[in-house]
Protein backbone atom coordinates (compact mmCIF):
# COMPACT_ATOMS: atom_id res chain seq x y z
CA UNK A 1 0.00 0.00 0.00
CA UNK A 2 1.28 3.49 -0.53
CA UNK A 3 2.96 5.15 2.35
CA UNK A 4 0.70 8.48 3.00
CA UNK A 5 2.51 11.13 5.10
CA UNK A 6 0.71 14.85 5.94
CA UNK A 7 0.04 17.14 2.70
CA UNK A 8 2.79 19.90 2.89
CA UNK A 9 1.67 21.92 -0.49
CA UNK A 10 4.12 24.26 -1.94
CA UNK A 11 3.49 27.97 -2.26
CA UNK A 12 2.41 29.04 -5.07
CA UNK A 13 1.27 32.29 -6.12
CA UNK A 14 -2.57 32.49 -6.94
CA UNK A 15 -3.05 34.67 -9.87
CA UNK A 16 -5.93 32.78 -11.35
CA UNK A 17 -9.35 33.93 -10.98
CA UNK A 18 -9.85 32.80 -7.53
CA UNK A 19 -9.28 31.39 -4.86
CA UNK A 20 -6.72 34.39 -4.94
CA UNK A 21 -3.75 34.33 -2.31
CA UNK A 22 -4.73 34.11 1.49
CA UNK A 23 -3.26 36.37 3.59
CA UNK A 24 -0.70 34.63 6.06
CA UNK A 25 -2.71 36.61 8.83
CA UNK A 26 -5.76 34.73 7.81
CA UNK A 27 -4.57 31.61 8.02
CA UNK A 28 -2.92 32.33 11.11
CA UNK A 29 -6.45 33.12 12.05
CA UNK A 30 -7.80 29.41 10.97
CA UNK A 31 -5.24 27.34 13.37
CA UNK A 32 -6.91 29.13 15.90
CA UNK A 33 -8.85 26.41 18.75
CA UNK A 34 -12.00 25.89 17.66
CA UNK A 35 -15.23 26.78 19.80
CA UNK A 36 -18.29 25.63 19.99
CA UNK A 37 -20.61 26.74 17.39
CA UNK A 38 -22.92 28.18 19.98
CA UNK A 39 -20.77 29.26 22.20
CA UNK A 40 -20.79 32.70 23.90
CA UNK A 41 -17.42 34.24 22.30
CA UNK A 42 -18.02 32.53 18.88
CA UNK A 43 -21.60 34.54 18.87
CA UNK A 44 -19.70 37.18 19.47
CA UNK A 45 -17.76 36.71 16.52
CA UNK A 46 -21.00 36.01 14.41
CA UNK A 47 -21.88 39.73 15.10
CA UNK A 48 -18.66 41.38 14.46
CA UNK A 49 -18.73 39.24 11.44
CA UNK A 50 -22.29 40.60 10.23
CA UNK A 51 -21.30 44.42 10.94
CA UNK A 52 -18.15 44.20 9.02
CA UNK A 53 -20.09 42.65 6.14
CA UNK A 54 -22.37 45.57 6.19
CA UNK A 55 -19.81 47.73 5.84
CA UNK A 56 -18.26 45.38 3.09
CA UNK A 57 -21.35 45.43 1.64
CA UNK A 58 -21.96 49.21 2.45
CA UNK A 59 -25.40 48.12 3.36
CA UNK A 60 -27.89 48.58 6.69
CA UNK A 61 -29.40 45.55 6.02
CA UNK A 62 -30.20 43.64 8.96
CA UNK A 63 -30.15 40.03 7.24
CA UNK A 64 -25.86 40.51 6.27
CA UNK A 65 -24.63 37.15 6.92
CA UNK A 66 -22.09 34.80 5.64
CA UNK A 67 -23.49 31.40 4.08
CA UNK A 68 -21.59 28.19 5.30
CA UNK A 69 -20.81 27.12 1.72
CA UNK A 70 -18.57 28.77 -1.40
CA UNK A 71 -20.24 31.33 -3.91
CA UNK A 72 -23.00 28.66 -5.57
CA UNK A 73 -24.38 28.53 -2.21
CA UNK A 74 -25.11 32.36 -2.35
CA UNK A 75 -26.18 32.57 -5.49
CA UNK A 76 -28.78 29.96 -5.02
CA UNK A 77 -29.67 31.20 -1.38
CA UNK A 78 -30.69 34.00 -3.44
CA UNK A 79 -32.62 32.39 -5.85
CA UNK A 80 -34.40 29.77 -4.11
CA UNK A 81 -35.98 32.25 -1.33
CA UNK A 82 -37.14 35.10 -3.84
CA UNK A 83 -38.11 33.24 -7.00
CA UNK A 84 -41.11 30.98 -6.49
CA UNK A 85 -42.69 28.77 -9.76
CA UNK A 86 -44.32 30.77 -12.48
CA UNK A 87 -41.97 34.06 -11.66
CA UNK A 88 -40.49 35.80 -14.27
CA UNK A 89 -36.46 36.72 -14.12
CA UNK A 90 -34.75 38.97 -16.52
CA UNK A 91 -31.06 37.78 -16.53
CA UNK A 92 -27.99 39.41 -18.31
CA UNK A 93 -25.73 37.16 -19.21
CA UNK A 94 -22.37 37.96 -19.55
CA UNK A 95 -20.47 34.82 -19.13
CA UNK A 96 -20.41 31.44 -17.37
CA UNK A 97 -21.86 32.42 -14.30
CA UNK A 98 -24.71 34.60 -16.12
CA UNK A 99 -25.52 31.37 -17.66
CA UNK A 100 -25.41 29.69 -14.04
CA UNK A 101 -27.90 32.53 -12.79
CA UNK A 102 -30.90 31.13 -15.61
CA UNK A 103 -29.98 27.59 -14.35
CA UNK A 104 -31.17 28.36 -10.92
CA UNK A 105 -34.38 30.35 -12.24
CA UNK A 106 -35.29 27.39 -13.99
CA UNK A 107 -34.67 24.87 -11.37
CA UNK A 108 -36.77 27.01 -8.79
CA UNK A 109 -39.64 26.92 -11.48
CA UNK A 110 -39.34 30.37 -12.73
CA UNK A 111 -39.54 32.06 -16.49
CA UNK A 112 -35.99 33.22 -17.53
CA UNK A 113 -35.72 35.87 -20.22
CA UNK A 114 -32.74 36.05 -20.91
CA UNK A 115 -30.25 38.90 -22.84
CA UNK A 116 -27.52 36.64 -24.18
CA UNK A 117 -24.72 39.62 -24.62
CA UNK A 118 -21.64 39.04 -26.94
CA UNK A 119 -18.69 37.34 -24.90
CA UNK A 120 -16.45 39.96 -23.44
CA UNK A 121 -18.86 42.99 -23.36
CA UNK A 122 -20.93 44.69 -21.32
CA UNK A 123 -24.79 44.41 -20.82
CA UNK A 124 -26.49 46.88 -22.81
CA UNK A 125 -29.06 49.06 -20.67
CA UNK A 126 -31.18 50.08 -23.42
CA UNK A 127 -31.92 46.19 -24.31
CA UNK A 128 -33.03 45.74 -20.65
CA UNK A 129 -35.34 48.87 -20.76
CA UNK A 130 -36.81 47.72 -23.33
CA UNK A 131 -37.67 44.27 -22.01
CA UNK A 132 -38.64 45.80 -18.45
CA UNK A 133 -41.06 47.74 -20.34
CA UNK A 134 -42.70 45.18 -22.29
CA UNK A 135 -42.72 42.83 -19.67
CA UNK A 136 -44.16 44.38 -16.74
CA UNK A 137 -44.37 41.39 -14.35
CA UNK A 138 -40.71 40.67 -14.70
CA UNK A 139 -40.23 40.39 -11.17
CA UNK A 140 -36.50 40.37 -10.90
CA UNK A 141 -33.63 41.49 -13.10
CA UNK A 142 -30.45 39.38 -12.01
CA UNK A 143 -26.78 40.08 -13.16
CA UNK A 144 -23.43 39.80 -12.50
CA UNK A 145 -21.58 42.73 -11.17
CA UNK A 146 -18.16 41.20 -12.31
CA UNK A 147 -18.01 38.35 -14.79
CA UNK A 148 -14.99 35.93 -13.60
CA UNK A 149 -15.29 33.98 -16.75
CA UNK A 150 -15.10 37.28 -18.99
CA UNK A 151 -13.24 39.63 -17.23
CA UNK A 152 -16.34 42.39 -17.46
CA UNK A 153 -18.37 44.83 -15.11
CA UNK A 154 -21.82 45.72 -15.49
CA UNK A 155 -22.99 48.78 -14.71
CA UNK A 156 -24.45 47.86 -11.49
CA UNK A 157 -25.94 51.18 -10.50
CA UNK A 158 -27.47 51.90 -14.30
CA UNK A 159 -28.85 48.46 -14.00
CA UNK A 160 -30.26 49.15 -10.51
CA UNK A 161 -32.05 52.11 -11.17
CA UNK A 162 -33.92 50.51 -14.30
CA UNK A 163 -34.94 47.54 -11.91
CA UNK A 164 -36.45 50.01 -9.55
CA UNK A 165 -38.06 52.61 -11.52
CA UNK A 166 -39.65 49.25 -13.44
CA UNK A 167 -40.43 48.15 -9.62
CA UNK A 168 -38.41 44.76 -9.55
CA UNK A 169 -36.13 43.21 -7.07
CA UNK A 170 -32.51 42.71 -8.28
CA UNK A 171 -30.29 39.78 -7.74
CA UNK A 172 -26.48 40.51 -7.99
CA UNK A 173 -23.47 38.31 -8.52
CA UNK A 174 -20.72 39.99 -6.08
CA UNK A 175 -18.81 37.06 -6.01
CA UNK A 176 -15.50 38.91 -7.74
CA UNK A 177 -16.95 42.32 -6.59
CA UNK A 178 -17.04 42.37 -3.06
CA UNK A 179 -13.65 44.53 -2.11
CA UNK A 180 -12.02 44.99 -5.53
CA UNK A 181 -14.25 47.49 -7.10
CA UNK A 182 -16.82 50.12 -6.07
CA UNK A 183 -19.75 48.50 -4.48
CA UNK A 184 -22.87 50.27 -2.83
CA UNK A 185 -26.01 48.15 -1.95
CA UNK A 186 -28.14 50.58 -0.01
CA UNK A 187 -26.95 53.24 -2.61
CA UNK A 188 -27.75 51.30 -5.59
CA UNK A 189 -30.78 49.78 -4.36
CA UNK A 190 -29.89 46.20 -4.46
CA UNK A 191 -32.22 43.46 -3.03
CA UNK A 192 -30.02 40.65 -2.70
CA UNK A 193 -26.55 40.03 -3.01
CA UNK A 194 -24.00 37.28 -2.77
CA UNK A 195 -20.22 37.16 -2.66
CA UNK A 196 -17.72 34.76 -2.23
CA UNK A 197 -14.58 34.81 0.66
CA UNK A 198 -11.89 33.70 -1.97
CA UNK A 199 -11.59 36.33 -4.64
CA UNK A 200 -10.83 39.98 -3.42
CA UNK A 201 -11.60 39.21 0.64
CA UNK A 202 -8.54 37.18 -0.02
CA UNK A 203 -9.83 34.57 2.61
CA UNK A 204 -9.95 31.01 2.26
CA UNK A 205 -12.67 29.03 0.04
CA UNK A 206 -15.85 28.10 0.89
CA UNK A 207 -18.26 31.06 2.80
CA UNK A 208 -20.61 32.82 0.81
CA UNK A 209 -21.29 36.31 2.41
CA UNK A 210 -25.08 37.54 1.17
CA UNK A 211 -27.14 40.65 2.06
CA UNK A 212 -31.04 40.75 1.60
CA UNK A 213 -32.92 43.84 2.17
CA UNK A 214 -35.99 44.29 3.83
CA UNK A 215 -38.16 44.53 1.04
CA UNK A 216 -36.65 40.83 -0.19
CA UNK A 217 -36.98 40.12 3.52
CA UNK A 218 -41.05 40.82 3.51
CA UNK A 219 -41.27 38.78 0.11
CA UNK A 220 -39.36 35.60 1.80
CA UNK A 221 -41.06 35.96 4.57
CA UNK A 222 -44.54 35.73 2.93
CA UNK A 223 -43.89 33.33 -0.29
CA UNK A 224 -46.60 31.42 -1.16
CA UNK A 225 -44.59 28.21 -1.66
CA UNK A 226 -41.88 26.87 1.06
CA UNK A 227 -38.56 27.60 0.11
CA UNK A 228 -37.44 24.37 -2.07
CA UNK A 229 -33.57 24.21 0.12
CA UNK A 230 -33.82 23.26 3.56
CA UNK A 231 -30.21 24.42 4.00
CA UNK A 232 -30.54 27.58 2.45
CA UNK A 233 -34.54 28.89 3.38
CA UNK A 234 -33.30 32.26 5.06
CA UNK A 235 -36.33 32.21 6.98
CA UNK A 236 -34.65 29.22 9.06
CA UNK A 237 -31.19 30.27 8.91
CA UNK A 238 -32.09 33.52 10.68
CA UNK A 239 -32.40 31.39 13.60
CA UNK A 240 -28.93 30.69 14.48
CA UNK A 241 -27.51 33.81 12.09
CA UNK A 242 -30.61 36.43 13.21
CA UNK A 243 -29.63 39.02 15.98
CA UNK A 244 -30.58 38.75 19.58
CA UNK A 245 -28.83 35.83 22.38
CA UNK A 246 -31.36 33.25 21.41
CA UNK A 247 -29.85 31.75 19.07
CA UNK A 248 -30.62 28.16 18.08
CA UNK A 249 -28.43 25.54 16.15
CA UNK A 250 -29.82 25.51 12.28
CA UNK A 251 -26.29 23.55 11.50
CA UNK A 252 -22.37 23.17 12.41
CA UNK A 253 -20.94 26.32 11.09
CA UNK A 254 -17.75 25.44 9.75
CA UNK A 255 -15.80 27.79 12.75
CA UNK A 256 -12.36 27.78 12.15
CA UNK A 257 -13.15 29.34 8.78
CA UNK A 258 -15.64 32.19 10.23
CA UNK A 259 -12.26 32.91 12.24
CA UNK A 260 -10.71 33.61 8.74
CA UNK A 261 -14.02 35.55 7.61
CA UNK A 262 -13.87 37.99 10.12
CA UNK A 263 -10.00 38.42 10.11
CA UNK A 264 -10.40 39.35 5.99
CA UNK A 265 -13.37 41.44 6.61
CA UNK A 266 -10.98 43.31 9.61
CA UNK A 267 -8.41 43.63 6.99
CA UNK A 268 -10.60 45.00 4.74
CA UNK A 269 -11.93 47.64 6.91
CA UNK A 270 -8.69 48.09 8.30
CA UNK A 271 -7.47 49.32 4.95
CA UNK A 272 -10.73 51.08 3.88
CA UNK A 273 -12.99 50.12 1.08
CA UNK A 274 -11.92 53.47 -0.89
CA UNK A 275 -8.32 52.10 -0.54
CA UNK A 276 -8.92 48.71 -1.31
CA UNK A 277 -10.67 49.81 -4.68
CA UNK A 278 -7.85 52.10 -5.96
CA UNK A 279 -5.41 48.93 -4.94
CA UNK A 280 -7.04 46.95 -7.33
CA UNK A 281 -7.04 49.87 -9.69
CA UNK A 282 -3.55 50.77 -9.78
CA UNK A 283 -2.61 47.14 -10.10
CA UNK A 284 -4.73 46.84 -13.46
CA UNK A 285 -2.30 49.39 -14.67
CA UNK A 286 0.62 48.48 -13.65
CA UNK A 287 -0.26 44.93 -14.61
CA UNK A 288 -1.74 46.14 -18.05
CA UNK A 289 1.82 48.24 -18.79
CA UNK A 290 3.97 45.36 -18.31
CA UNK A 291 1.48 43.16 -20.34
CA UNK A 292 1.53 45.48 -23.60
CA UNK A 293 5.04 46.31 -23.29
CA UNK A 294 4.99 42.19 -23.88
CA UNK A 295 3.09 42.75 -27.11
CA UNK A 296 0.01 41.05 -25.16
CA UNK A 297 -3.63 42.22 -25.77
CA UNK A 298 -6.38 42.66 -23.11
CA UNK A 299 -9.46 41.45 -24.04
CA UNK A 300 -11.75 43.86 -22.89
CA UNK A 301 -12.93 47.40 -23.59
CA UNK A 302 -11.21 49.68 -21.06
CA UNK A 303 -14.84 51.47 -20.09
CA UNK A 304 -15.59 48.25 -18.33
CA UNK A 305 -12.54 46.17 -18.12
CA UNK A 306 -12.20 44.30 -14.54
CA UNK A 307 -9.06 45.58 -12.53
CA UNK A 308 -9.56 42.27 -10.55
CA UNK A 309 -9.82 40.10 -13.14
CA UNK A 310 -7.39 40.67 -16.54
CA UNK A 311 -8.31 38.68 -19.88
CA UNK A 312 -5.29 38.24 -21.97
CA UNK A 313 -5.66 36.95 -25.36
CA UNK A 314 -3.20 33.86 -26.03
CA UNK A 315 -1.24 35.20 -29.35
CA UNK A 316 -1.43 32.90 -32.30
CA UNK A 317 1.19 29.64 -32.08
CA UNK A 318 1.24 30.07 -28.36
CA UNK A 319 0.14 26.63 -26.83
CA UNK A 320 -2.14 27.50 -23.65
CA UNK A 321 -1.69 24.71 -21.20
CA UNK A 322 1.85 24.85 -21.97
CA UNK A 323 2.51 28.49 -20.55
CA UNK A 324 0.28 27.81 -18.20
CA UNK A 325 1.43 24.38 -16.93
CA UNK A 326 5.14 26.20 -17.41
CA UNK A 327 4.33 28.90 -14.93
CA UNK A 328 3.42 26.74 -12.37
CA UNK A 329 6.20 24.45 -12.52
CA UNK A 330 9.03 26.53 -13.16
CA UNK A 331 7.50 29.45 -11.49
CA UNK A 332 5.07 28.60 -8.77
CA UNK A 333 2.62 30.80 -10.53
CA UNK A 334 -1.11 29.95 -11.10
CA UNK A 335 -3.07 32.01 -14.03
CA UNK A 336 -6.49 31.08 -15.39
CA UNK A 337 -7.24 29.41 -18.41
CA UNK A 338 -9.96 31.17 -20.40
CA UNK A 339 -13.94 29.23 -19.73
CA UNK A 340 -16.66 27.99 -22.07
CA UNK A 341 -16.36 30.42 -25.52
CA UNK A 342 -12.93 32.01 -23.60
CA UNK A 343 -11.78 28.25 -23.63
CA UNK A 344 -8.15 28.43 -25.73
CA UNK A 345 -8.35 31.58 -26.14
CA UNK A 346 -7.47 33.72 -23.21
CA UNK A 347 -5.70 33.72 -20.16
CA UNK A 348 -7.62 34.86 -17.02
CA UNK A 349 -4.59 36.64 -15.02
CA UNK A 350 -6.56 37.90 -11.42
CA UNK A 351 -5.48 40.75 -9.28
CA UNK A 352 -7.46 39.60 -6.24
CA UNK A 353 -6.98 41.40 -2.52
CA UNK A 354 -3.92 40.02 -0.94
CA UNK A 355 -2.79 38.81 -4.18
CA UNK A 356 -2.69 42.35 -5.82
CA UNK A 357 0.35 43.57 -4.81
CA UNK A 358 4.04 44.87 -7.43
CA UNK A 359 6.02 42.01 -6.09
CA UNK A 360 3.18 39.69 -7.81
CA UNK A 361 2.47 41.93 -11.07
CA UNK A 362 6.65 41.97 -11.22
CA UNK A 363 6.66 38.04 -10.66
CA UNK A 364 3.63 37.62 -13.00
CA UNK A 365 5.51 39.53 -15.71
CA UNK A 366 8.82 38.25 -15.75
CA UNK A 367 7.85 34.84 -15.63
CA UNK A 368 5.54 35.21 -18.82
CA UNK A 369 8.20 37.16 -20.05
CA UNK A 370 10.45 34.10 -19.88
CA UNK A 371 8.14 31.58 -20.95
CA UNK A 372 6.63 33.66 -24.28
CA UNK A 373 10.56 34.17 -25.63
N1 LIG B 1 -20.11 33.82 -9.46
C1 LIG B 1 -18.94 34.27 -9.94
C2 LIG B 1 -18.89 35.57 -10.67
C3 LIG B 1 -17.78 33.52 -9.75
O1 LIG B 1 -16.62 33.96 -10.23
C4 LIG B 1 -17.86 32.29 -9.06
C5 LIG B 1 -16.65 31.45 -8.86
O2 LIG B 1 -15.65 31.63 -9.48
C6 LIG B 1 -19.10 31.87 -8.57
C7 LIG B 1 -20.20 32.66 -8.78
C8 LIG B 1 -19.22 30.58 -7.82
O3 LIG B 1 -18.50 30.61 -6.65
P1 LIG B 1 -17.92 29.25 -5.99
O4 LIG B 1 -16.97 28.67 -6.97
O5 LIG B 1 -17.28 29.74 -4.73
O6 LIG B 1 -19.09 28.36 -5.73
Amino acid sequence: MKQLSTFLPPERTLMGPGPSDVSPRILNAMARPTLGHLDPLFIELMDETKSLLQYAFQTENALTMPISAPGSAGMEACFVNLVEPGDKVLVCVNGVFGNRMVENVERCGGEAIVINNQWGTQTDLNTVEDLLAKHPDIKVLAFVHAETSTGVRNDAKALCELANKYQCLTIVDAVTSLGGIELKVDDWGIDAIYSGSQKCLSCVPGISPVSFSDRAVNLIQNRKTKVQSWFLDMNLIVGYWGSGAKRAYHHTAPVNSMYAMYESLLMLREEGLENAWQRHQRGHEALAQGLEALNLTLAVDKNYRLPQLNVVEIPSGVNDADVRQRLLNEFNLEIGAGLGEFAGKVWRIGLMGYACKPRNIDHCLAALKQVLK
